[in-house]
């Protein structure tokens, strides 16, 4: 038997945010060819013995295609594979595109957890995010979205926008924690190589936040998240309640199984990683003309597997000691002493006799604190 998650690319938007590099395309017109390719790709990629506990619709909008489609693709998966009771059904959603009318339907659909891409409180910063919605937009889709009946929804902030304060920022999370969501991310701004927003902070058109403040941010951030009551399991990600992580973001930083599908969609076995072409034509061409639409894969070398782990143990609760000893046939303290003991010194990583994890600090290197132990191996 195999475990995992299941994910679905939806990928289309109204328009595309300046800051955004995931893949979505603004020609609605292909919905409909899209969602009978997709249908076939998950037909074709059959297998029962596949259990997964977790569906997640990403984007792109998933919200922004019809809720009968969603329940249609949701009865695809469920035929196609095998899917336990209780599975957490998550769909990402732009607070431009929900409203009293499609939430009752996302809902019977099967969608039993929203995540909603808020990014900010402050409608000068949403408008340099170029997001179609307003603050007050996204406050009224979260109120649809409880009397719609869900209970568990998380909401989804970014900062370190140009020229967002220090102040406006934990306005931001204030406000949400006020609106009481099951989960809150916040993610530093990424400006991603090749987006209007790189370009216009590189001809300085947009300030970059400094790194001094973009640390300070973070930290105010997590502590005032925990104050808050919310339990911090990830670098960016806090949830009320163990039962409110997200069940399916967490195989991706604990390495389990996942499959996708749709286009630029990636796929992983425990031992392979295979992604979708990214272009929607090209996409539902190959489906329509029984062609592979696997675009590159990689089998990871054991080499591969120990960064990865290393990597992903430090972003989530810290590095399992006995299950990367078991995994790798390793003395994780032996083999990693050198680079163990300065990040102790440097007070970047707390070690017990189960787990090696971030200190508050270290959660600013945790890139820097990971390449110390790869270097070691
Ligand atoms: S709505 Fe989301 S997926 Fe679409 S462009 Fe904006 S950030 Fe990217």
């Amino acid at each position: 038997m195999k475990y995992g998650g299941i994910y679905i690319h939806i990928p289309f938007c109204i328009k595309k945010c300046p800051y955004c590099n995931f893949y979505s395309v603004t020609e609605l017109s292909y919905i409909n060819s899209f969602f009978k390719s997709v249908i076939k790709e998950i037909k074709s990629r059959k297998d029962k013995s596949f259990i997964a506990n977790s569906i997640y619709f990403g984007g792109g909008t998933p919200t922004l295609i019809q809720p009968n489609i969603i329940a249609e693709l949701i009865s695809a998966v469920r035929n196609n594979f095998t899917i336990l009771p209780n599975s957490e059904i998550t769909a990402e959603a732009n607070p431009g595109t929900i409203n009293k009318k499609n939430l009752p339907l996302l809902k019977k659909a099967g969608i039993n957890r929203l995540n909603i891409g808020v990014q900010s409180f402050n409608n000068s910063a949403l408008k340099i995010l170029n997001r179609i919605h307003t603050v007050k937009d996204a406050q009224i889709a979260y109120y649809d979205a409880r009397n719609a009946g869900f209970s568990n929804i998380g909401i989804d902030l970014i900062y370190a926008i140009p020229g967002q304060t220090l102040k406006e920022m934990i306005k931001d999370f204030k406000k949400a924690a006020n609106m009481s969501p099951e989960h809150i991310s916040g993610y530093i701004l990424t400006l991603e190589h090749r987006t209007p927003i790189y370009s216009d902070v590189m001809n300085n058109v947009l300030k970059k936040t400094g790194e001094k403040l973009q640390s300070k941010m973070f930290l105010s951030a997590v502590r005032f998240l925990k104050n808050s009551g919310y339990k911090q399991y990830e670098i960016s990600n806090f949830a009320k309640a163990d039962q409110f992580r997200s069940a399916h973001n967490l195989k991706y930083w604990t390495g389990d199984a996942y499959k996708g599908f749709g286009p630029s969609a990636h796929s992983f076995d425990k031992k392979k990683r295979y992604w979708n072409i990214s272009d929607i034509k090209k996409y539902i061409q190959r489906i329509d003309n029984n062609k592979t639409v696997i675009e590159q894969s990689e089998t990871l070398t054991t080499e591969q597997k120990i960064i990865e782990f290393i990597y992903l143990g430090l972003r989530h609760l810290g590095i399992d000691i006995k299950d990367f000893n078991f995994k790798f046939k390793a003395n994780f303290i032996a083999n990693y002493n050198k680079a163990l003991h300065k990040l102790v010194e440097e007070k970047l990583i707390k070690i017990d006799s189960d787990k090696c994890g971030l200190t508050e600090k270290g959660m600013l290197f945790a890139d820097y604190a990971a390449k110390m132990l790869i270097s070691d191996l």
